[in-house]
């Protein structure tokens, strides 16, 4: 079976590192995770960065330091994991989902002008599968309304837009680190920012509520658990130095998926110029008249691992539900997207002569 994803870590790399955590004893709160974040700072050129357990609790903690309350209304990219939304309903937030490109796969800039009111208390724009494209202008957009703008970078570490990294354009920016994702530590995530007013928000509330003071901790507000231990850390350390090498040559595979499957109808998620994509996920919007879940059975039949490309919000049960407000664009790429396999040696050629026999 060739499968979707394949991790880019190994044990040779990290056992040493394990080692010495083991023999120190000291598992969380130490010199790996330090590392990391520092690490992930100098990376994205950004002031700040905070592990936490998820992208989730990246993205859940994020509203709570932008004070965001029941009832407040947030503008959100309709094509996207649906913990995107999911941390709203948490806080009683209402999503309004914002309809996506049919080529990025991003949130339309006049989604924005459109849904706007006096509720909108932030932007949460998603970097579809690791594309970055377009969120200059979302940012821009975002500033001129005074609205705070929040980046579900899950899956765009190391993606950027006119050599601006992913996670850096808005006042927050969050990343996961899920098998999914191109740098996984099992489970775990971050949130980056550069404004300093944050820091101490962060500092307290990551840490049960507490502040360091006088040899002992005071407990001056209430607060949370979301760290991510040290031998995580250590994975992320190890990916992290590979990265800009990995994305090159995920590059190097789209480049050749492209060049076997457009001809077949494929349209690979477009990027814009200025953009470094890191080919999170390999995905395609398939030619009109195919079936593309028949498309994934008869690819498993013969040995290949795909799947959808991601989900439209705004259609899944709950939400379909709960608000009645199906975009169109979204639900659209739910049904016609396909993710293929995508790091080093996958047989490409060997996927897309399936394909082709697929189509024939
Ligand atoms: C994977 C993903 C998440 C959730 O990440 P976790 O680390 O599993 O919580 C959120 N948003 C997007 C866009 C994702 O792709």
């Amino acid at each position: 079976m060739i499968k979707l994803i394949q991790p880019y870590i190994h044990f040779d790399e990290v056992k040493e590192d394990f080692k010495e955590i083991f023999d120190s004893g000291w598992l969380t709160k130490g010199k790996y995770i330090q590392q990391f974040m520092q690490n992930l700072q100098d990376y994205m050129n950004i002031q700040y960065a905070y592990a936490t357990t998820s992208a989730t609790t990246a993205l859940s903690i994020c509203l709570k330091a932008l004070n965001l309350q029941s009832q407040d209304e947030v503008i959100v990219s309709d094509f996207s994991f649906p913990a995107t939304s999911n941390v709203l309903e948490d806080l009683g937030i209402k999503p309004i989902f914002a309809d996506v490109c049919l080529s990025t796969f991003n949130m339309l800039p006049e989604e924005i002008e459109k849904k706007i009111s006096e509720k909108t208390k932030a932007v949460i724009f998603v970097h579809a599968l690791g594309n970055p494209s377009g969120v200059s202008k979302i940012q821009e957009i975002c500033r001129h309304y005074k609205i705070p703008l929040i980046e579900d970078a899950a899956c765009a570490i190391g993606s950027s837009e006119c050599g601006k990294k992913a996670g850096t354009f808005g006042e927050l920016g969050c990343f996961s680190f899920h098998p999914r994702k191109l740098l996984t530590t099992g489970e775990g995530g971050a949130v980056v920012f550069n404004e300093e007013s944050f820091k101490e928000f962060f500092e307290i509330k990551l840490n049960h509520g507490a502040v360091f003071h006088q040899d002992k901790f005071d407990f001056v507000d209430f607060g949370y658990n979301y760290r991510l231990p040290e031998l995580q850390a250590v994975m992320g350390i190890k990916q992290l130095k590979k990265l800009d090498n990995i994305i090159q040559e995920r590059n190097q595979i789209r480049k050749a998926y492209i060049q076997y499957l457009n001809p077949l109808g494929f349209q690979a998620q477009e990027i814009n110029k200025e953009v470094v994509f890191n080919v999170q996920s390999m995905v395609f919007v398939v030619p009109k008249n195919i079936c593309r879940d028949d498309l994934i059975t008869y690819l498993y039949q013969n040995g290949i691992e795909s799947t959808l490309g991601t989900y439209c919000l705004s259609g899944t049960t709950f939400c379909k539900n709960k608000y009645n407000a199906i975009q169109k664009n979204a639900k659209f790429l739910e049904d016609s997207t396909l993710t293929l396999p995508c790091y080093k040696g996958v047989d490409v050629e060997y996927i897309s002569q399936t394909i082709q026999k697929f189509l024939t």
